[in-house]
């Protein structure tokens, strides 16, 4: 499945802008990821004159577990973007920029008015992606040693841990 917005209704018309909701219930490519909201999407397209404006939110709730004490989470996805977008075919039409920057700044497509906006958004979705889920910020995670969930119970452990640079100048004064 993909994620395709239409243009026909925006094109020759510039300075025209069309709102667009898109929902869909699993990420393209990202079937692995569960979502507990289906994903929407927010676009508002604007015609700047061959050069489509689009400007995005896209919103979720994913299914998760929390990677220190790994407790089943839900995580609220939110991320915004805004994009460049241009016909192949009016790829000529445009004088002042030039390949190399339609290559950087430009989403090029092809099809007729149809664009498959799925690369988009997934991209989008993966850069909103924190480096690590977590439950709470204060989340204490799990004993190392004795595997008991430290948010509920204590335990008494000592779980050592020596900083290298230290254990450097350890072994230094014995010597
Ligand atoms: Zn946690
Ligand atoms: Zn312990």
């Amino acid at each position: 499945m993909s994620l395709t917005i239409d243009l026909s209704k925006l094109r020759n018309r510039v300075g025209t802008k069309e709102t667009i909701n898109l929902v869909t219930k699993e990420i393209p490519f990202l079937e692995d990821i569960t979502l507990f909201k289906p994903l929407s999407l927010e676009l508002q397209v604007l015609n700047l004159g061959f050069i489509y404006d689009l400007k995005g939110t896209l919103s979720t709730e994913l299914k998760t577990t929390c990677s220190r004490c790994l407790k089943d989470m839900t995580f609220e996805l939110t991320a915004t973007f805004e994009e460049k977008l241009i016909n192949a075919t009016d790829l000529f039409k445009v004088e002042e920029i030039d390949q190399k920057q339609i290559e950087e700044e430009y989403r090029v497509f092809n099809k007729d008015d149809k664009v498959d906006i799925t690369e988009i958004v997934v991209e989008h979705f993966f850069n909103a992606l924190p480096f690590k889920f977590l439950c709470s910020a204060h989340c204490q995670g799990i004993c190392s040693k004795c595997g008991k969930n430290l948010n509920y119970e204590k335990c008494n452990c000592i779980i050592a841990e020596i900083d290298p640079r230290l254990a450097i100048l350890a072994n230094l004064k014995q010597d």
